[in-house]
């Protein structure tokens, strides 16, 4: 059922058996396992606490953390990307008609996010959103606003490790049964940034073309090849 990669258990079945575990949670934190994240993780003792504790599951999101399995010796299945798990949780609500929240990027890219999932989920219940712009200590209103709506689903995306502190110090009080950090899903939903194309998606190039299209990622691009780099050594260190 998972990989031990550090102290994270990482999901190892397909997307399908993904879907049905969730169910088996009362509550329950996503977390997009991609080096960026995980290496947040090991610095920050809120996060690993929330990362390893009963009620996350985290993801291979990328193809670092599906080659991370596979020095490990315990291979996932198949690489879970966040959105695409996003796409099947919200087509999911729409058909069981559960609320969700939309918590995160700029007002502009939030509205045109609900707009665009309404035109291509008819009937889904978007119960609220508001933009991600706002400090995670200071946000007794959004909170307020979230409990009176009730979601069963909060997307958080306000990139890492933003969203994933605020899930961390919110999901106890928060009435929602799915909490997920979506990152930059928002923008691409929104129709701001594009995928990169399936064949570059296929062969787990797709981080070529985010930085192609934004630059400014080429800085935290070296988080992969250390986590990586990371996981070797400590596989050695313990043979
Ligand atoms: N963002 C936000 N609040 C902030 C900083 C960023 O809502 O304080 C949003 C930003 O507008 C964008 C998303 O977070 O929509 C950025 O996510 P990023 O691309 O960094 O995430 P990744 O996909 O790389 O995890």
């Amino acid at each position: 059922m998972t990989t031990r990669i550090f102290q994270y258990e990482i999901f190892n079945e397909n997307i399908g058996a993904l879907l049905e575990s969730i169910n088996n949670y009362e509550k329950v934190h996503i977390v997009s396992g991609n080096p960026e994240v995980l290496s947040n993780g090991l610095q920050n003792n809120i996060l690993l606490d929330n990362f390893t504790s009963k009620n996350s599951i985290i993801i291979p999101d990328g193809i670092s953390t599906v080659i991370c399995s596979k020095i490990v010796g315990h291979p996932v299945k198949e690489k879970i990307a966040g959105i695409e798990l996003m796409d099947c949780i919200v087509k999911k609500c729409e058909s069981e008609n559960r609320g969700i929240y939309l918590l995160g990027a700029t007002q502009e890219t939030v509205d045109m996010c609900n707009i665009n999932l309404r035109t291509k989920y008819r009937e889904l219940n978007i119960l609220g959103s508001h933009d991600g712009y706002f400090e995670i200590d200071n946000c007794e209103e959004i909170l307020v606003e979230i409990e009176k709506f009730n979601p069963q689903v909060l997307f958080v995306a306000m990139g890492c490790p933003k969203q994933e502190l605020f899930i961390a110090k919110y999901m106890d009080r928060l009435p929602c049964n799915v909490f997920m950090g979506v990152g930059g899903s928002f923008d691409i939903i929104a129709g701001n940034l594009k995928r990169a194309p399936k064949w570059m998606i296929n062969i787990g190039m797709e981080w070529v073309y985010r930085v192609a299209k934004e630059p400014f990622r080429i800085k935290r691009l070296s988080t992969i090849p250390k986590f990586i780099l990371a996981v070797l050594k400590d596989k050695y260190k313990h043979k």
